[in-house]
């Protein structure tokens, strides 16, 4: 497994207007400055506590994603450097990153994270509320809306996740803005289907750094 050809390979196969999120959760430093040192920035962590001690492990130009779950309790550890937060998925969220951001003095990125798959267990605003917590997000005076996330069902029917990428797309092209420019839609598995239906940025892990 070469995690610089790897890379490389991503690259040259998605249009330069794709940005390729490297995920490295659960990748060692040493792994996550292979890429670093091929001239990679964007690294993408699911976990507080692992992207707060990468973050201050690790050259401080990386701009560092978070895309997990991420719990109301810990927004104040991440919010000092953290670069675009892909999982906002409640407004209780979006409030604490305001609060948080404001401590620092910072204006922080965000992905409003859209329920897309048909299963219960991923984590999401459903696709109706969305345009609503947009026109009331203009209290949020240090957080910056900057696009919406989705993650497709887990499952190897090209059909259901066209459906549920075309769907997200759909709603994105609607709320299209000069702020809201980013679609976060695509993984190892689905990331050519995602650019099909208009993704800017995918997020890509083990095709990178090999099946844990
Ligand atoms: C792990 C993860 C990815 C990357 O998944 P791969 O299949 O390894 O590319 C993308 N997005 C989220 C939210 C993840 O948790």
């Amino acid at each position: 497994m070469n995690i610089v050809e790897n890379i490389n390979t991503i690259k040259h196969s998605i249009p330069s207007k794709v940005t390729l999120v490297v995920v490295s959760k659960m990748q060692s430093n040493s792994n996550i400055l292979s890429a670093y040192n091929s001239g990679h920035r964007i690294f993408g962590e699911n976990k507080v506590q692992e992207i707060q001690k990468k973050y201050n492990e690790l050259p401080s130009d990386i701009q560092w994603h978070m895309i997990g779950h991420l719990q109301t309790n810990k927004v104040k550890y991440i919010a000092p450097f953290i670069s675009l937060i892909h999982s906002v998925d409640s407004t209780k969220l979006l409030k604490e990153i305001n609060k948080r951001a404001k401590e620092n003095n910072r204006i922080i990125n965000c992905l409003l994270q859209v329920h897309i798959a048909k299963e219960k267990t991923k984590y999401g605003f459903q696709m109706n509320d969305i345009e609503e917590i947009i026109k009331n997000s203009k209290d949020y005076t240090n957080v910056k809306i900057s696009g919406l996330m989705g993650m497709a069902t887990f499952t190897d029917k090209t059909k259901q996740i066209n459906k549920e990428f075309s769907q997200i797309n759909t709603l994105f092209k609607k709320i299209y803005n000069s702020h809201i420019t980013i679609l976060s839609i695509g993984m190892s598995s689905d990331y050519k289907l995602a650019i099909n239906h208009g993704s800017n940025m995918v997020r890509i892990g083990s095709a990178i750094f090999g099946k844990n």
